[in-house]
This record gives structure tokens, sequence and C-alpha cells, in this order.
């Protein structure tokens, strides 16, 4: 690993460049850093690693979580209100989250849905039905969390908040490009194959960054303030095995090979702290297709373990951490599609007995199991897991399918979401809670608004990372400057 240890300023022979706030990392964070401190007013410059901006942020799709009665969702027939929202944010945060940065995001909301409309961005007025990971349509409004399903439905009114772009496939990357334009735009300047390698500080203040820019030194200082806006760790192996060694079995890593940590590490060296770092969100995508999540999915022992119909980062994780990595999805003919992740089929068998048997399974377990599914699907319920009526449909016509969805057999992604510990307002936090002088992070190298993949909704990524880069990129413009 490199050294992230910080530089004294006695060691710095000159300046490359002087700006006031400086923001290492272009993608969604970074980008709304950028953009706010510039129009602050402050003499603002952006390094970014790569020979463009975007990071993971234009590989993705684009979803963000807007609410509280959003233009989008008026016209597709739902009121929304910012305290339902804070009900839901809440919960898809988890109970290690920052309760004020819930509040802001949500009190927000409608402004911020605005912000990425005045840099250009898209949204079309409609709703999309099927429940889905990934909308490959241009259409907009989405269900992109656990919304509808069991026990956040008990606990919070079921809205759509998932707001995608009005672009086909992945839309990430136009969001980034309205976001990059956005940025030029406000007076920002950027700066490319620019690796931000270890902060300058005087003291314990913050006051610069040396950086590698086409493999010379490059040392920038920042007299207001660095914005760390670097993306996760999830392609630093290092690091995975130190904090998240559960994550380990997935085998997709979610990302770019930016998410190094680089900015945890400059961050934490400088004085900061790195919290939630064990958590992750997993992705198993065994829906779309919909009609999936009319099966029964269940453990290496025949037994139900979640609903089937919870946002896929709740079931991957209880295929994790409550299936031991073992999970089966059953299914007929009917239901049985072929989904985005190209899951194999473990088995088919004529009758649950032989299903069973083929897949190992204690005797009578699957049996058992799918009698009981059955005759409570026959009900229109679910006494386990209470998974939607509409999703409730007895598996009674064989074949019967079993869709392997074990991590060791199929497609499992994964992103990190533990970082650096930071006031909603951006400034980095030590151990003992103080502000590190001169320092402010936002995005995926924080530990941010969703502390928990088990709760998580799509959406809340690129909704975190631009709504807290804004008010990093606003606290870093007026914080007291050094000379
Ligand atoms: C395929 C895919 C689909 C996704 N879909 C969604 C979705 O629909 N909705 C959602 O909310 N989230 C989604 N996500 C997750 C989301 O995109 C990211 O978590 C989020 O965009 C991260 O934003 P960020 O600004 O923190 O990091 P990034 O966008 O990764 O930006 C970090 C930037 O920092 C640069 N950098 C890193 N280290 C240095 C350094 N030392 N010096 C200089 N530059 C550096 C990187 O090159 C990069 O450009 C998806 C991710 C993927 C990959």
């Amino acid at each position: 690993m490199s050294d992230s240890r910080p530089l004294p300023l006695g060691e710095i022979p000159r300046w490359d460049a002087e700006h006031e706030v400086v923001v290492v990392g272009q993608g969604v964070a970074g980008g709304a850093a950028a953009i706010e401190a510039a129009r602050a007013g402050a003499d603002t410059v952006v390094l970014e690693r790569m020979t463009r901006g975007g990071g993971a942020t234009s590989l993705s799709t684009g979803i963000t979580y807007f609410g509280a009665g959003t233009e989008i969702q008026r016209a597709c027939g739902f009121e929304d209100s910012v305290e339902d929202m804070e009900d839901f944010v809440a919960l898809a945060a988890g109970e290690q989250a920052d309760p004020e940065r819930i509040r802001l995001y949500c009190e927000g909301s409608l402004d911020h849905f605005q912000w990425f409309r005045d840099l250009g961005v898209e949204y079309k007025a409609t709703f999309i039905e099927e429940k889905t990971t990934h909308p490959f349509t241009d259409d907009c409004l989405t269900y992109s969390g656990n919304e509808e399903a069991w026990p956040h439905s008990a606990r919070a009114r079921p809205v759509p908040r998932g707001h995608k772009p009005a672009r086909e496939g992945e839309a990430g990357g136009y969001l980034m490009e309205a976001v990059l334009r956005g940025t030029l735009e406000a007076g920002a300047s950027v700066v490319n194959e620019c690796r931000a390698e270890r902060l300058v500080v005087d003291g314990t203040r913050v006051v610069g960054v040396a950086a590698r820019r086409e493999r010379e030194p490059f040392l920038v200082k920042a007299s207001r303030g660095v914005v760390l806006a670097t993306g996760g760790f999830v392609f630093n192996d290092e690091m995975l095995a130190k904090h998240a060694p559960h994550l380990i079995q997935c085998n997709y890593k979610v990302g770019t090979a930016g998410d190094d940590g680089s900015g945890i590490n400059m961050g934490v060296a400088a004085g900061g702290e790195a919290i939630n770092m064990s958590e992750g969100l997993v992705l198993n995508a065994y829906y779309p297709p919909a009609s999936h999540l009319k099966g029964v999915l269940v453990d290496g022992q025949g037994q139900r373990f979640v609903n089937e119909d919870s946002y896929l980062g709740r079931t991957s994780d209880a295929i994790l951490t409550k299936a031991d990595g073992c999970a089966y999805l059953v299914v007929d003919d009917e239901i049985h599609g072929r989904t985005q992740a190209f899951h194999k089929l473990a088995a088919v068998e004529g009758s649950f007995e032989e299903l069973e048997k083929a897949l190992d399974l204690p005797t009578g377990s699957l049996v058992r199991t799918m009698t009981y599914y059955n005759e409570g699907a026959a009900r229109g319920e679910d006494p386990l897991f209470h998974k939607a009526a509409k999703y409730l449909k007895p598996l009674v016509e064989p074949p019967f399918g079993a869709l392997d969805c074990s991590t060791d057999a199929s497609f499992f992604g994964v992103f990190t979401l533990g970082g650096l510990s930071v006031r909603a307002t951006g400034e980095v936090l030590d151990a003992g809670g103080e502000p590190v002088p001169g320092l402010f992070a936002a995005g995926r190298c924080t530990a941010g608004l969703c502390r928990e993949g088990r709760s998580y909704a799509s959406g809340l990524s690129i909704g975190d990372g631009s709504f807290f880069g804004r008010l990093a990129g606003r606290a870093a413009a007026r914080s007291e400057p050094w000379s």
C-alpha cells in the first residue's frame, strides 16, 4: 500500500499550484463539492486521477433518491412529504445512521432535485410498474428499495422515490456529463491524470495536497480546505481483508480502480477517523424478472430466511449472513425467466421430494417448507415473512426448478459503505468528534447517509454523495483561510 502519511509543510520545496479549495476526485460527490465551492466564490480546483472524471458514478444506472413530492412523483400520482420520506430514509439508512443527515437530506430533497435539473439532467414523468434493479428504458420513477417490502412497508408509507434520468440503459454517464459540464461552468478548474497521494499539513491543519501528475510530483496549496471525494475501498483487497472480510466472498467489485481507499487512508493519516468499515452493499440480482419474486428462497437446510420481495441488498445480505452463502430460489415454469446475472438452474425435477434430493437438502425439509408456503400463499398470506400478496402464488405445477443463488455459483456484486467520519456539512472528524482543520470529505469515502447494505435503497449513493458533496464544498469555501 502506498504511503498515506501527511507531508509536513516544511518538507514542501514549492507549490506547483495555489487554490482556495482543492477537491480530490471527480465523481458525483467531488463534482457537487466543486460546483458549490466555486459558486460560493472560492478559487477551486479538482484533481482527478483518471483521464476524465466520472468515477463509479459514470458507470452507474444513475438512479437518485429524491422525494417529498417531486414534480415526477406528483405527475405519476404519488403523494409524498418530507415526513413520509424521513420515516423511510431513517429505516433505509440503518440503526447507526446520523439523524441530522437524514433530516437535512429529506428537507432538502426538492431543492436537490431542482439542482440536477438546473444542471440539465432530464427526467421523464413516467412510473416503472414492475419491480426491477436496472431499468433499461428511459422511464423514471421506481420503488428502488424496500419501500413495499415488509418490515419497512409496515413502518413507513410506501412511496417510490428512485428517479432515473431520461436515458435508456445505464444513465449514470449522462448524469455525470451534466456534473462535469456544470463544474467548468461554475468556474472550477480540473486537472486530470493527477493522483493525490498525501495531504500536506501545517501542524494539525491540512493545507494542501501532494499529488502525482503524469508521474511527476504536483504540490497544490489549499488555503481554505481540501475535500476528499475519492470513492470507496472495494478495490483494495488489503483493506477489505482487514475491515470487511465477509465481503471478500463476493465475486464482483462494483466500482472502479479508483475505489482503492486512498482518500480514506489519507484522511485517517491526517487525524480523521474511519467508521462503519465492515459494511457493504451486496447484490445478487435474482430479479428481474419480477415473476421471480413469486419464487421461494431457501437455504442449504431447505428453510426460508427472508421475504423474497425485499430489495436485493436485503436478500443478498441474508444469503450471506443467514444462509451462510448457500441459497436456491425455487420456481415453477410459469415464473421462471432469465436473470440479468444469468443465474443457473441447480436442478429441475418433477416434485419437491426429488428437488430436495437433487439439491442434497435434509430429507423432508423442502417438502415441508413448500407445503407450508403453498398453504399460506393459497390464502394470500405469508405468516413467516409477510411477502406482499401480489407476489404470493402457490407453486403446485411441476416441473420445479432451483435457481442457484449461492455465493460460489452466482454473481455477487459488492461495494463498501464505510469511510471517514464526517459532519453532515462535510468536516472530517477525529476519534474525539473534533474536526480536522482544513479537511472535508463526501461520497463513498465517507460513512455517509446509509450505513447498512441490508436496508439500502438504490439512489442513496448518488443522492448522498451529491447532496452532502454540495454541503462539503460550501463549508470548505467559507472556512477560515490559512496563509
Ligand atoms: C454499475 C453500477 C451501478 C450503480 N447504480 C447506482 C444507482 O443507480 N444509484 C446510486 O445511487 N448508486 C449506484 N451505484 C453506486 C454509485 O454509483 C457510487 O457509489 C457513487 O456514485 C460513488 O460516488 P463518489 O463520488 O463517492 O465516487 P466516484 O464516482 O467513484 O468518484 C470518485 C473519483 O475519485 C477519483 N479518485 C480516486 N482516488 C483518487 C486520488 N487519490 N486522486 C485523484 N482522484 C482520485 C476516481 O478516479 C473517481 O473519478 C452504482 C455503481 C455501479 C458501479
